[in-house]
């Protein structure tokens, strides 16, 4: 490592969960989502000491996958996740393919075989042929979820806080100053603070406005036409799919594919506008999800169980009677999330994060702050190639270089 770009953090405060402390700790992540989670994996692989902040007692943010078993079906027809968050990823993302087969994940294609379906109203449903192949798009066996377990299980643990939300970046010297408070019921007692040369901040800007006193740090830090021109920009970048919110049906056996369906349908009726086969892999945990089309606010009046017996008998109306009786279901508002949506992506109609922080990287890099989060991403943003593409632009990676 170059002298000059020795970076030593110290974990203040000692830790009431017995751990203990670190010390030579070079970088303070924010966030454990995908970003945050693949650029420990780069810290790590070339053994520069770091500390993962994440609010919530899990990891992998906007990539969420439950285990069917958890529902207690008790039907075994599969004890993997189905995907609540992402799902796709497509054969441009090369970060995503190589990142995949380097975590030995296994990616499998989307079921798209068979006749596709279109609902014109509650009563009529037409089926269209079978044409030309569509995009290829990858899924993973097992759920999304399975490349952030992947990826957790090549780290430390000890570096990985969970439930430490942070709320306060300060400036102290050449060093950071970071206060995380409990997020969590498990963790309670006084905030905690890690001193870093270094943080990368590994969430969506609007998340970061929303918790962190961001404006309050930049506003100090910057001068003050460069500080109300980032937060105007920050504000301004919405958060990819925020606004969503998914409904997963799973099903003993994959009817519709028996019935030489794809399991694609289109819907002007609602509540699912798209609806296509979620089965987490080509032998198991058959089931079909849909985007819900109804807004938020709209969403916010209605009971979960009222919103699932809504798709339910759409799904019937759609695919026929077989689709009637799932053996579990699943329904993720996003808009519901306190570390995804903010006020702005509830009320805005949805759109691609186009941020450029190009005007501000020269500050940015002279106080060793980096945005890290999918939305800052230059190409793909928002996007799960998007989180890879912006750790990888990180300003850190001339220091890993250094390290090779
Ligand atoms: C329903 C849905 C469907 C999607 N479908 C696709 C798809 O098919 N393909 C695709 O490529 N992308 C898809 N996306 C987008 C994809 O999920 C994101 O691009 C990706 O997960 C972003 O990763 P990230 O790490 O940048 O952010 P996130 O996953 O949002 O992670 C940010 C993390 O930071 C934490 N955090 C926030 N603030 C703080 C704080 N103050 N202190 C500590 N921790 C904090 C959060 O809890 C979270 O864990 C979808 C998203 C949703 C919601």
């Amino acid at each position: 490592m170059r002298a000059d770009h020795r970076l030593v953090i110290t974990v203040l405060t000692q830790n009431t969960q017995g751990m203990q402390d670190m010390q030579d700790i070079q970088v303070v992540i924010v966030g454990g989502g995908l970003a945050g989670l693949y650029a420990a994996l780069q810290l790590e692989r070339f053994g520069i000491a770091y500390v993962l902040l994440e609010a919530q007692p899990r990891l992998g943010g906007r990539i969420l996958s439950l285990p069917i078993s958890d529902k207690g079906t008790g039907s075994g027809v599969s004890d993997v996740g189905v995907d609540l968050g992402p799902t796709w990823f497509w054969p441009h993302q090369q970060r995503m393919i190589r990142l995949c087969r380097d975590m030995g994940v296994q990616v499998i294609e989307q079921h798209v075989a068979g006749d596709g379906l279109h609902q014109h109203s509650s009563a009529q449903v037409t089926r269209h042929r079978a044409g030309a192949p569509g995009m290829l798009s990858y899924r993973l066996a097992g759920g999304m979820q399975t490349l952030a377990t992947a990826i957790a299980a090549r780290l430390d643990p000890q570096r990985l806080r969970l439930a430490h939300a942070v709320t306060r970046l300060e400036r102290l010297g050449d060093s950071w100053l970071v206060t995380a408070s409990d997020a969590g019921e498990s963790n309670a007692g006084e905030p905690r603070q890690f001193s870093a040369q270094q943080v990368l901040l590994a969430a969506p800007p609007r998340t970061l406005l929303q918790h962190l006193d961001l404006s309050a740090s930049l506003r100090a830090l910057l001068p003050a036409s460069l500080s109300a021109s980032l937060l105007t920009a920050l504000a301004a970048t919405p958060t990819w799919m925020a606004a969503q919110a998914k409904f997963v049906a799973v099903y003993e056996a994959p009817f519709w594919r028996h019935a030489g369906l794809s399991g694609q349908a289109h819907s002007r009726v609602g509540p699912m506008v798209e609806i296509h086969d979620a089965s987490a892999s080509h032998e198991s945990g058959f089931a079909l999800f849909g985007f819900i089309g109804v807004e938020a606010h709209v969403r916010s009046g209605h009971s979960a169980d009222a919103m699932k017996r809504a798709c339910i008998a759409q799904l019937t109306a759609v695919f026929g009677i077989d689709a009637q009786r799932p053996v579990a279901t699943y329904l993720k508002d996003w808009a519901q999330d306190e570390w995804t949506a903010s006020a702005q992506d509830l009320t805005q109609s949805p759109q691609h994060p186009a941020l450029d922080l190009s005007p501000w990287l020269p500050e940015l890099q002279r106080l060793n702050l980096h945005f890290v989060g999918s939305e800052c991403a230059v190409e793909e943003g928002g996007y799960l190639e998007g989180a890879l593409r912006a750790v990888d632009a990180c300003a850190l990676s001339p220091v890993l270089a250094a390290e090779a």
